[in-house]
C-alpha cells in the first residue's frame, strides 16, 4: 500500500490538503485529528476534565471510536453515533488537544490508524503520523504557515459556520494549542527527519495541491489523473 502522511500544526490546511490530494490520486483521507476530537467530545459531554489524566484514562474503557465512509467523506463513528456535527468547536479543539497528551489515549488510536493504513492506499493526515504511526510512509509532508496566516484562515471557517468569534481570540487559541502539541512529551508535533516542509503561508489552496503533488510525484513516481 502507499501511504502518505500529512502532519503540521492546526490551522495550516491540512484537512484540505489531504482530502483533495486523497481525491486527486483516488486514495483514501484518515482525518486522525477527528478522532482525537470524539474522544475530546466524549469526555466534554460526560462532565470529565480532559487535563485530568486519571479520569480520562477511566471513561477511555467506554469510549468506541470507528470510521466510515459515507459519500467518500470519513465519518468518525463514537459509540455508535455519528459525531462529525458536533467535534469542530472550539471546544472540542482544546479538549482534543489536551486529550491527546495523553499517552493512554494515544495508544489506545494507535491500532485503528495502522489499520487503516495498512489495509488501503492512503492520505493520513495528523501530528505524528510521519513520525510515530507510518515512520515508513512512502511521502511526509509537513505542512506550515505563519500563526497569522493560519489563524485568519480559521477565523473565516468559524465565522462561516456561524461561531461567533474574533481575529485575537482564534490567534490566541491556536497559540495554546500548539503550543500543547509542540511541547508535549509524547508524540510531539514536529517534522520527520525526511519530510518534505511545505510553507503555505504565500500559497493559495491550489497553489498548496500543486505542491504537494510535485513532491508525491518525485518521490513515488504517481501523478494525479
Ligand atoms: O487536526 P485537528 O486540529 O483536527 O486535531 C485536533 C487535535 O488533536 C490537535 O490539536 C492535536 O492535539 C490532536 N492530534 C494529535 N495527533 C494527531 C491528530 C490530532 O495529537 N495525529
Amino acid at each position: 500500500m502507499i501511504n502518505i502522511a500529512i502532519d503540521g500544526p492546526s490551522g495550516a490546511g491540512k484537512s484540505y490538503l489531504a482530502r483533495e490530494v486523497s481525491r486527486r490520486l483516488g486514495f483514501i483521507y484518515v482525518d486522525t485529528g477527528a478522532m482525537y476530537r470524539a474522544i475530546g467530545l466524549y469526555m466534554l459531554r460526560n462532565g470529565i476534565d480532559p487535563h485530568i489524566t486519571a479520569q480520562v484514562v477511566h471513561a477511555l474503557k467506554k469510549v468506541s471510536v470507528t470510521i466510515n465512509y459515507e459519500n467518500g467523506e470519513q465519518a468518525v463513528i463514537l459509540n455508535g453515533e455519528n459525531v462529525n456535527a458536533f467535534i469542530r468547536t472550539p471546544e472540542v479543539s482544546m479538549a482534543a488537544s489536551n486529550v491527546s497528551a495523553i499517552p493512554e489515549v494515544r495508544a489506545f488510536l494507535l491500532s485503528l490508524q495502522k489499520d487503516l493504513a495498512a489495509a488501503s492506499n492512503v492520505v493520513m493526515d495528523g501530528r505524528d503520523i510521519g513520525t510515530v504511526i507510518l515512520p515508513d510512509a512512502d511521502v511526509k509532508i509537513f505542512l506550515c504557515a505563519s500563526p497569522e496566516a493560519r489563524a485568519k484562515r480559521r477565523l473565516v471557517e468559524l465565522l462561516e459556520k456561524g461561531t461567533a468569534t474574533t481575529l485575537e481570540e482564534v490567534l490566541a487559541d491556536m497559540e495554546k494549542r500548539d503550543e500543547n502539541d509542540r511541547n508535549r512529551k509524547i508524540a510531539p508535533a514536529v517534522p520527520a527527519a525526511d519530510a518534505f516542509i511545505l510553507d503555505n503561508s504565500d500559497l493559495d489552496r491550489e497553489g498548496t495541491v500543486i505542491t504537494a503533488l510535485e513532491m508525491i510525484a518525485a518521490k513515488t513516481g504517481i501523478t494525479a489523473d
